[in-house]
């Protein structure tokens, strides 16, 4: 199973090889800075920014101890990656008039900037985190034209835009390329489809069981009052056997009696439904007073 770095590994990977796709990786990168630097703790994202930038000819400077500004300086750990461009020089990029190649390494560049990853029992969880509302607004507006739904919250006070669904997470990854990954997040759908089938399995078997506990107290319940009638001794003997296994065996699945009563499961299941009948039988003609049941079993 591809872990979620592994997602960005396998994007940091693909080299465009147009400076068109070059240059919207790049800008997707930086996408939303307030400086033209990329801050990352993911050394392939680094390593791609540096690549991007010499394909380019772009200046850039690459650091282990990043000069961040004040605000930002607390969130800054020691192992964060700081590649900064020269100033102006990754220049303008507009998304309305690229290419659908352009679109596609942009929003990679997003993805390798922005994007936290994460697999829950729940499925895939993929956000993006900017500082600006303008930059998480805008970029949902170009992920909607890219088929993709997105959420937005604000945390803390970053803008955080989530990717709405499993369907939605599958789009972008295909959109990027993250071929692995979207192959990896696929077999973990299907194996939570599995999973699911198997729980609804577990509760039917469940239910079954609680239907099996319900049945085995009416009949308890049903020899009870037979035996305070003074009926159940003058039942056949093969009602009388039954009501006596059924006693021994009181939480026992009807397979369970028969195989005790050395009958069928069908033959089992008759007698005790016999006993059932007789007993309702008994109290519809208000013979003798039912007497409650001390065990504390409830109905
Ligand atoms: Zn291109």
């Amino acid at each position: 199973m591809v872990v979620a770095s592994e997602i960005k590994g396998e994007l940091a990977r693909i080299q465009p090889a147009r400076a068109c796709c070059q240059r919207a990786e790049l800008a997707g990168l930086v996408y939303g800075a307030d400086d033209a630097a990329v801050i990352t703790l993911d050394h392939a994202t680094a390593r791609i920014a540096v690549h991007l930038a010499a394909a380019l000819g772009i200046p850039a400077d690459s650091s282990h101890h990043p000069a961040l500004p004040p605000g930002r300086r607390r969130q800054a750990a020691r192992h964060h990656l700081r590649v900064a461009f020269g100033a102006g020089e990754v220049g303008e990029w507009s998304w309305a008039n690229a290419e659908a190649h352009d679109r596609r390494a942009f929003l990679r560049g997003v993805l390798l900037g922005h994007a936290s990853i994460s697999f829950t029992a729940h499925g895939a969880h993929l956000e993006l985190v900017f500082g600006a509302a303008m930059a998480a607004g805008q970029l949902r507006a170009w992920l909607a034209e890219t088929g993709i739904g997105t959420h937005i919250a604000r945390r803390r006070r970053r803008h955080v835009v989530y990717v709405k669904g499993q369907e939605e997470i599958a789009t972008l990854l295909r959109v990027t390329g993250a071929n692995r990954g979207l192959l990896d997040l696929e077999s973990r759908r299907v194996g939570r489809d599995v999973r699911n089938r198997l729980n609804r399995l577990l509760n039917a078997e469940e239910a079954n069981l609680a239907r099996s506990v319900a049945a085995a107290d009416r009949q308890l319940q049903a020899i009870d009052r037979l035996e305070a009638g003074g009926e159940l001794a003058r039942l056949p003997p093969a009602l009388r056997e039954a009501a006596a296994r059924r006693r021994q065996h009181p939480d026992a699945a009807l397979e369970a009696v028969a195989a005790a009563l050395g009958v069928s499961r069908s033959a089992a299941n008759h007698r005790l439904r016999r006993l059932v009948e007789l007993a309702e039988d008994g109290e519809r003609e208000a013979l003798p007073p039912p007497r409650r049941r001390m065990r504390g079993r409830s109905a």
